[in-house]
């Protein structure tokens, strides 16, 4: 079937409440949606949040990018010949990973409604649903206990917990939140870059005899070196997050021991494809794998969630899209329950008549 027509759009996507990690606060999001139609009407929904303080992606010189570059004769070639298209995106985006990230999803999307399949068939299916990790931002520690009950109550068993503004209030709330913690509940520290390598020391021992199951990025993303000697403390384990911000990278870091686990995001290292090679080396190396994303919308997060149960991934942090906002331009595809994440359908336009 040929391509009739592509459009990428922008939405702000307003948070239900402002939320806050080490390096800012934010309210909205801005995301892309990429919508592919073909001639019989099938539209293919792909979709991109760049985060530029991580990989320096602009989300309009993207918009711009997808418009130029991703046109009617991107698609010349038979839609339905994935890893061809897998290739093609890869050169021709090359150094762009959430654009990336976007057009394998739309395509993907697209190839699945053209051909009447479930879109989890292209990555098989290890399980039907999983633990979802749900985040709880920077906030005092008064409100961060209520909303760890809040969140025990409503069914999840992983908590992350983001740090990295305070050493001494971290400490303390990383203490007094496993201790409110029922044991069967796994807890994740997230400090985002937030510690000088002295400071994540200090916290590392203060709460390294915890069961805490992985401490994220607590150091600079610049600072691979310090990283590596934290971890050679074995204190607890050590998740590289804004540390790798290429496939090539992560796959360095995880084969020359300066990580135990690599926080994989569409958004960083490319599409579903890009992420499924990173992840099976980790797995492969028996690595601790989180799933991550940035704020994204319901279409991201959908492409991730084939990943998710695809895979024995550790750590499925996938708790953005219509767990984080309301205006969402999708339905169908991720959704979350008491906790568990499964998929539901192909992800469309609510108002696709109108739209299209
Ligand atoms: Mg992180």
């Amino acid at each position: 079937m040929i391509m009739k027509e592509i459009r990428v759009e922008k939405n702000e996507l307003q948070f239900r409440e402002p939320f806050a990690i080490a390096y800012e606060t934010v309210e909205s999001a801005p995301i892309l949606l990429l919508i592919l139609k073909d001639e019989e009407g099938n539209v293919g929904l792909g979709s991109t949040a760049p985060d530029e303080t991580v990989t320096g992606e602009n989300i309009d010189e993207i918009k711009k990018l997808l418009e130029q570059r991703v046109g009617l004769d991107f698609f010349s070639h038979p839609i339905k010949d994935r890893s061809w298209y897998e290739n093609k995106i890869r050169q021709d985006l090359a150094g762009y990973p959430s654009a990336q990230a976007a057009v394998e999803t739309a395509l993907l999307h697209l190839i699945a409604l053209q051909e009447g399949v479930n879109p989890q068939d292209f990555f098989g299916t290890c399980r039907q649903s999983c633990n979802l990790v749900v985040t709880v931002g920077i906030k005092p520690l008064p409100e961060t206990l209520t909303e760890v009950k809040k969140r025990v109550n409503d069914g999840f068993k992983l908590i992350k917990l983001k740090v990295g503004l305070d050493v001494d209030g971290d400490i303390e709330k990383i203490q007094a939140v496993r201790a409110a913690l029922p044991t069967k509940i796994k807890l994740v520290i997230d400090a985002n870059q937030g510690y000088s390598y002295k400071e994540a020391r200090r916290v590392l021992n203060a709460v390294g005899n915890l069961d805490i199951a992985g401490v994220e990025q607590p150091v600079p993303a610049d600072q691979r070196e310090e990283f590596r000697k934290l971890r050679e403390l074995e204190i607890l384990p050590l998740i590289a997050d804004e540390l790798a911000t290429k496939a090539k990278e992560a796959k360095m870091l995880l084969a020359q021991g300066y990580a135990d686990g690599i926080n994989v995001k569409m958004m960083k290292f490319g599409g579903p494809s890009s992420c499924q090679e990173i992840i099976e080396y980790a797995l492969e190396r028996s690595k601790l794998v989180m799933l991550g994303c940035m704020y994204e919308s319901n279409v991201s997060i959908t492409a991730a969630a084939y990943l998710a149960l695809a895979y024995p991934i550790n750590f499925v942090d996938l708790d953005s899209g219509h767990f984080d906002f309301d205006d969402d331009a999708t339905l169908g595809g991720a959704k979350v329950k008491n906790g568990i994440l499964r998929l539901k359908g192909i992800p469309r336009l609510k108002m696709s008549k109108e739209k299209l």
